[in-house]
């Protein structure tokens, strides 16, 4: 049976009644209730008795009765007293008891149970009065029962012996809900195997991790489900198995390595494996603790990659500029105006790109620690288009676009100069990734809701995997084409802090070496709810 299969501790309840029961009718009593003295046994149990035949209400009575009067021990273990007359009156009112009648009124026994281990708790037990089991003898001053021989003392033994596995099934059966719990909720994966390294529990958080159900893993061999690898890639051998070096005594704690999810999916995780072992010290179970990491790798990827790219792109414009800057600075040096005027321009234009760079790094902390302030209002996106071409002809004099705007297009709700950004950023990438062909079109078209604004290029294209990512911080392209190419993989991302921001999306179609079609969206002016800001 699997962890996440439920198991109940109604059925050991039911038994500890049935023994309390038929011990009871034994010693020839109607009903009672078994008090466990050694409350170690189950700390955690809040019900440290059994009824049998008795309601919970007349229990605190009888108690405290008993108590009053002289308390079995090992030498006597039986006890018997009159009961009290305002509680035998009480006890022929209980619903559970009205079918009996004793005309000699009802003693209250109280049997010790005891065993080599000590004490296990006190059977109290109601009979009509002078009724005897075949297990006693006479009864002596003040209640003591003399026992007839041996027997008394087995049956107290066997009867000690019996509640003794029931009270331990049970504390168990909690012990195991508890376990449950921890498997069924516990963030990270957590898989058992059986000494044959077969699969026999896969928590939730596993199936999550791998894709597969616990149904169809039960049983199977863990190394063909989680197929693992090496941080390089390379298959691990049965010899690399973190359960089996755990078998061999071995510590394995956190040990990096790659698992393959059920759709082929690679993920690296650390795990920590542990043994079971026989009262031999055979290894019976090895249990697998599987966690996550790839978030942390990405992350680790993400800061390096920030570290080379933005080290890289500082470098390259401070280099042209002090390069530039010490040839004009140096005396010897005479250039005619187009000389000199060529090198103060490309010096401007790498202080431009610096400007840009540090602009954009500033934008993205803002984005991440604020949320981005919107000043919002109605905008005719086709005069806006329309600036921002006629400045990319300026710097850019070979590229050709097209404009393909409809004369009734809607306006929409916008903060102006942050969608000129947006436009700006797609086109300027249009032309920088795409080198050979240099014909551009920027179209808007409404929709019901929305305006779409796209910008098409012809260019490098991007592959559908890469897709996915563009618009993530610091991401580049690895193409060395592309890499080629100036840039801090920061244009998109912003790009897609502003559109979202104004409620609309951003989105790429492209295909590889053909080019590529960036699209944003922004609602309606008639449609538009909009937040004013948005984190
Ligand atoms: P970058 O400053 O690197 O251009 P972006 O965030 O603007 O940063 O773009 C992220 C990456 O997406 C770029 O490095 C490039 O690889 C790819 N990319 C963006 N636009 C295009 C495009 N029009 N065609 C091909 N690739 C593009």
């Amino acid at each position: 049976m699997s962890w996440s299969q439920n198991r109940s501790t109604e059925d050991l309840h039911d038994q500890m009644t049935i023994l309390i029961g038929s011990a009871i009718r034994l010693l020839r009593g109607e009903a009672g209730v078994f008090v466990i003295s050694n409350e170690a046994f189950d700390p955690q149990s809040s019900s440290e008795y059994t009824l049998y035949r008795l309601s919970e209400s007349i229990l605190p009575l009888l108690l405290k009765s008993v108590q009053e009067g002289t308390q079995p021990n090992s030498l006597h273990p039986l006890v018997a007293r009159p009961l009290a007359p305002a509680l035998a009156t009480q006890l022929m009112m209980d619903e559970d008891l009205d079918e009996l009648h004793s005309p000699e009124g009802w003693e209250c026994c109280s049997l010790l149970l005891f065993d080599l281990s000590g004490p296990l708790g006190t059977l109290h037990f109601l009979r009509p009065t002078h009724r005897r089991s075949c297990l006693e003898g006479e009864t002596e001053e003040e209640g003591i029962i003399r026992e007839t021989g041996i027997t008394l003392h087995l049956f107290i033994a066997q009867l000690a012996t019996s509640l003794r596995f029931a009270l331990k099934a049970r504390s168990l059966v909690k012990e195991q809900a508890r376990f449950a719990a921890v498997f069924q909720y516990s963030a990270e994966g957590i898989l058992t195997v059986d000494h044959a390294l077969r699969i026999i529990d896969f928590n939730p958080a596993m199936e999550h991790l791998t894709g597969w159900r616990e149904s169809e893993v039960l049983g199977q061999f863990y190394f063909q489900v989680l197929r693992p690898k090496d941080r390089q890639g390379n298959d691990l051998g049965l010899q690399d198995s973190a359960i089996l070096q755990a078998f061999a005594g071995q510590t394995v704690v956190n040990r990096e390595m790659i698992i393959t999810a059920r759709d082929n999916q690679r993920f690296a995780v650390l795990v920590t494996a542990s043994c079971v072992r026989s009262e031999k010290g055979d290894p019976i179970n090895g249990i697998l603790n599987v966690r996550d990491i790839t978030r942390e790798r990405q992350q680790e990827e993400q800061r390096s990659t920030f570290v080379s790219v933005i080290s890289h792109e500082l470098q390259t414009p401070i280099s042209i500029i002090k390069g530039y800057a010490s040839t004009l600075a140096r005396p010897e040096v005479r250039l005619d105006s187009k000389n000199l005027r060529s090198r103060l321009v490309a010096i401007e234009e790498e202080a431009d790109r610096l400007n840009k760079l540090v602009g954009n790094l500033l934008y993205a902390s803002r984005i991440q620690a604020n949320g981005l302030q919107m000043d919002l209002s109605a905008l005719d996106l086709g005069p806006l288009v329309e600036r921002v071409v006629r400045r990319l002809k300026i710097k850019s004099p070979g590229v050709t676009v097209n404009i393909e705007v409809p004369d009734a297009l809607p306006p929409v709700v916008a903060d102006r100069d942050r969608i000129e950004e947006v436009l700006q950023n797609l086109l300027d990438n249009a032309v920088k990734y795409s080198p050979q062909q240099q014909t551009l079109t920027v179209s808007c078209y409404a929709t019901g809701e929305e305006v779409i604004t796209s910008v098409n290029d012809h260019g490098m294209g991007i592959s559908l995997r890469e897709q996915e990512q563009i618009f993530n911080r610091f991401h580049r392209i690895g193409d060395p084409l592309s890499q080629a190419m100036p840039g801090a993989g920061l244009g998109l991302y912003i790009c897609r802090a502003i559109v979202e921001a104004h409620g609309g999306h951003i989105w790429v179609e492209s295909t590889l070496r053909e080019g590529s079609t960036f699209s944003f969206s922004l609602p309606r002016e008639e449609k538009a709810q909009l937040p004013m800001v948005v984190f």
